[in-house]
């Protein structure tokens, strides 16, 4: 009776599919209240240097050292929403605009919160059939709006970069086992002289992929670009007939910084006529399928062996939320694992399968929860509108940029990016004046834009990236009218070298930033 009674009292706090969430709701509006109660920066990022930033948000979280008698939830999670909010980066302000980091749409985080919730797992079966059948529909609905054929299948990853890894290898094994080669027991050593073509505007992962998957970065051609930043196929076509082992052709649709598209129709006959995987990596571009007037942009997508889906860019899901897409489910072959504890044949006859043999994961979270329950409520006209809105907005800020003779338009907007720098009086300070005006822009809180380089001998640029659909034409004055101001300080500092503390002509600019934030937060102290 006793034990019993105590037992009760001191049941711990978890959750599943049901009883326990109303726990997390009342865990969820605490937290709720804490964030709106804490001290928002006002801009998209603290104001500060890093280290003073991330010592502040360090030191808010207290000492680091295992506390021996815990805080509650309530004061734990309010501890945790204001740490977020006075010491983070808010997705949600129209002023950041650095990274393909969109603000998550709230269905999605609420619908992420149930995944977590009922922490199925998609390894197996008994570990939560929901999620296997979500991360089925999902795939099915995304596999259809590309145009694959109606047996294609997928798997959701923890990344774009992932997914090209996983593309890659099923891209390695399949060309391997044409060739009578068996990679998963023999390695890559029969593999002779393996090449993946891609542009050179391609992302970094595919080098790290074909590293990671003994390829070596070697195997990687990168294919000159047009002016509009796609892959030249005539090019392409002689790398191809150079010699060694295509692995596959790794097309971009939606390059990062620019948004361009390779021409997918024309490396798709090249991909035909030489027997190669295509694999089309659209983890920025496979949005523009939403939408009516973007959607001609990635045409041809239909005819890649696999795609790579990324719906934290265009999409709006917190990350992460990828997906590999696959025409020719078989191919799949190369993951297949029998695990007594996991897949036993006999169960697997039985039906009792989940999808273990599709991902280099074993414990994988239910990522498509989120995905479901956004694809429902918003539909494709409703994501549709969200991507025509930033589409816009990159229209407006790329209008604006062309019409100020102190900035230069880099790349037009394709998607969602405008590339574009500031002009220095002195070119031999341009570089060094784009990067230290976007430090200045972290340090002082204000706004956030993007960075990059394009072309040789390099030229660093900036780069707004604009994926929320609320921002508006008088936050993307606001945001040119930061780069502007930041700019011309930037170039003061670096031409007199006015400031105090400079050690070094490269210092200059940071350390006059650092002066100034200091100034900054003495005189919001004053106020306060
Ligand atoms: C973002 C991106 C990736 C990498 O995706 P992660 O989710 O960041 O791993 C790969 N390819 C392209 C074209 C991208 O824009």
């Amino acid at each position: 009776m006793i034990s019993a009674l105590s037992r009760a009292t001191s049941r711990h706090r978890v959750t599943g599919t049901a009883g326990g969430l109303v726990d997390v709701a009342t865990a969820v509006s605490t937290s709720v209240a804490a964030a709106l109660a804490a001290k928002h920066p006002g801009g998209p990022l603290p104001m500060g240097r890093p280290g003073e930033v991330l010592d502040a948000a360090m030191r808010a979280l207290g000492p680091a050292v295992l506390p021996e008698l815990g805080i509650g939830t309530d004061q734990a999670l309010s501890r945790i929403a204001s740490v977020l909010v006075e010491h983070g980066m808010d997705p949600a302000s129209p002023m950041a605009a650095a990274h393909l980091q969109p603000p998550p749409l709230a269905v999605a985080v609420a619908a992420d919160t149930l995944a977590s919730a009922a922490n199925s797992s998609l390894d197996t079966y008994d570990s939560g059939p929901a999620g296997i059948a979500m991360e089925r529909w999902v795939v099915h609905v995304l596999a259809g709006l590309a145009g694959l054929p109606a047996g294609a299948d997928g798997v959701f990853t923890p990344g774009g970069s992932l997914s090209n890894l996983t593309a890659l290898l099923l891209a390695r094994d399949s060309t391997a086992a044409r060739l009578g080669i068996d990679v998963r027991s023999d390695g890559v050593g029969a593999l002779e002289r393996p090449v993946v073509l891609c542009s050179e505007l391609a992302h970094f992962s595919v080098h790290r992929a074909c590293a990671a998957l003994g390829l070596g970065e070697a195997a990687v051609r990168m294919v000159p670009v047009d002016g509009r930043r796609r892959m030249r196929v005539a090019a392409a076509e002689q790398l191809l007939a150079g010699g060694g082992t295509p692995i596959a052709i790794f097309a971009t649709a939606g390059t990062t910084d620019f948004g361009s598209v390779d021409p997918l129709p024309e490396l798709a006959d090249l991909a035909a006529d030489t027997g190669t995987w295509l694999h089309v990596d659209a983890a920025y571009g496979f949005g523009a399928l939403f939408c009516d007037q973007l959607a001609a942009k990635v045409s041809g997508i239909r005819h890649a062996d696999s795609i790579t889906v990324d719906l934290h860019k265009i999409g709006w899901q917190p990350a992460a939320a990828s997906a590999l897409l696959v025409r020719d489910p078989t191919a799949f072959g190369a993951l297949d694992r029998q695990v007594a504890y996991l897949n036993p044949a006999d169960d697997v006859t039985a039906g009792y399968d989940g999808r273990l043999g599709m991902s280099l994961q074993t414990t994988r979270r239910a990522d498509a929860v989120k995905v479901a329950a956004t694809l429902l409520a918003h539909g494709r006209r409703g994501l549709g509108g969200m991507l025509q809105a930033c589409h816009d907005l990159a229209v407006y800020a790329q209008h604006r940029i062309t019409m100020d003779e102190r900035l230069e338009l880099v790349a037009p907007a394709e998607l969602t990016t405008v590339v574009f720098r500031y002009r220095t009086r002195d070119p031999a300070l341009a570089n060094a004046v784009n990067a230290a005006l976007r430090r200045r822009l972290m340090a002082s809180g204000r706004a956030l834009v993007g960075r990059t380089d394009v072309g040789v001998p390099a030229s660093t640029c900036l780069k707004c990236t604009l994926l929320n659909p609320n921002a508006t034409t008088v936050d993307i004055d606001a945001l040119v009218d930061a780069v502007l101001d930041a700019g011309s300080t930037s170039e003061e500092a670096l031409t007199t070298g006015a400031c105090i503390s400079a050690e070094a002509t490269d210092n200059t600019a940071d350390a006059c930033i650092s002066a100034e934030a200091a100034d900054n937060r003495a005189s919001a102290e004053a106020a306060s």
